[in-house]
């Protein structure tokens, strides 16, 4: 048994009510989007299911396989493979492929072939932003193929997807373009003969601004963990806190330099509290000179560069006890910083910070509603 010094704790009731919160608002067509290790928040898919996903996304194959193995008999969609991926693996667990060319769509269709099986398959154009998907010139003939490998018995077509560029802006010009590329695309598979049943644009922010309404399927991930790109939901709950431990304190004199560089010289007589955790657990170093903690009901500032394994804080006249708890990010109710704090000093997206969490630091499941402690130790 390993002994932590930093926790990662998933507040599983959070995720339980922002996908309840979607469901609703849904009208029960949620795809839970549990891509990167459900954006840093672990095992959750039970929970999710549960408050009213009816199905999970995710890019890999593997990623769907984990799920089946975790016992998850709703359907999963896998999105992101490669021509040589295992798609007789996916086919066999009964996982759902987005596919966005013809040479994708004939390997699927071999694989499934080859076990006796028809691979359920959503078509995949990019509605604008050059990403993934077919593009618009390449969609009329990634149809036509589609359907003779329907009629060959290989694949069945069972959805259109789309990802839009630009619905966190909702005034943005684009959304309406990306929204007539989708249904034009939609019209051209079934003028080709395919009769996909379900067609999804929406994520998050598409869903909370309502530009990518009005499809058969929203794929919800950011907002499952209270994250709003377009910044316009108030009903969302961050679910993740970051706590660690003083490793030692001390005094230090003015004038004294601090970390690498020596770039922070502390100005008058002060206290300095050692914590370890650093940018190689996912901290970004970014944030040096910028960001803070909470210890003993205060916000404390972080000084001097970030290292790879430590932090140091200025604890002014507190001087911490080893083994001390320091929050370094939460939900925010108790005055602690947020992720989206933290996004802000380093320059980047909420979405970042919670998938960068990494692997020594400990994930304890714990569901604050019925105040039960921790349930399960994902990384023991
Ligand atoms: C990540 C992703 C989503 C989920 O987007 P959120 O903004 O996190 O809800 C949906 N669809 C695709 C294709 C994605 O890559």
């Amino acid at each position: 048994m390993m002994s932590w010094t930093s926790e990662l704790v998933v507040h599983d009731e959070a995720i339980r009510s922002n996908a309840a919160y979607f469901a609703a608002a849904t009208g029960g067509r949620l795809m839970a989007v549990l891509k990167a290790d459900a954006f840093g928040h672990g095992a959750i898919a039970h929970s999710v299911l549960a408050a009213g996903a009816t199905s999970i996304g995710v890019t890999s194959i593997d990623e769907a396989l984990a799920l089946r193995a975790a016992g998850v008999q709703a359907p999963i969609l896998s999105w992101l493979n490669p021509v040589d991926a295992d798609f007789a693996a996916a086919v066999g667990a009964d996982i759902d492929l987005a596919v966005q060319s013809t040479r994708l769509l004939y390997a699927v269709s071999r694989a499934a072939a080859r076990l006796g099986r028809c691979a359920r398959v959503h078509l995949h154009i990019d509605v604008g932003m050059a990403r993934d998907g077919a593009s618009a010139a390449e969609w009329p003939a990634l149809c036509s193929v589609a359907r003779e490998l329907e009629a060959l018995g290989g694949v069945r077509i069972v959805g259109v997807m789309g990802h839009m560029s630009c619905a966190d802006r909702p005034d943005h010009p684009q959304n309406r373009r990306e929204r007539l590329v989708f249904t034009n695309a939609l019209r051209t598979a079934r003028r080709r003969g395919l009769s996909p049943s379900v067609a999804h644009l929406a994520a998050t922010a598409a869903t909370v601004t309502g530009v990518g309404s009005g499809f058969g399927l929203h794929r919800i991930g950011a907002g499952l963990f209270g994250i709003d790109p377009s910044g316009t939901s108030d009903r969302l709950r961050p679910a993740l806190s970051l706590t660690t431990t003083v490793i030692r304190s001390r005094e230090i004199a003015a004038g004294t330099g601090i970390g690498y560089g020596l770039e922070h010289v502390a100005d008058r007589r002060t206290n300095l509290a050692l914590l370890p955790v650093g940018y190689g657990d996912g901290l970004p170093r970014a944030a040096s000179e910028r960001a803070e903690v909470l210890v003993r009901s205060r916000r404390r500032p972080v000084v001097g560069r970030f290292s790879m394994d430590m932090l140091v804080v200025d604890t002014g006249d507190d001087l911490l006890a080893p083994g001390e708890t320091v929050t370094v990010f939460g939900p925010g109710d108790r005055g602690e910083p947020t992720v989206a704090e933290w996004a802000d000093w380093s320059g980047t997206i909420e979405h970042e910070i919670v998938t960068r969490i990494g692997s020594r630091v400990a994930r304890i499941h714990r569901s604050t509603a019925s105040g039960a402690m921790a349930q399960e130790v994902a990384h023991a």
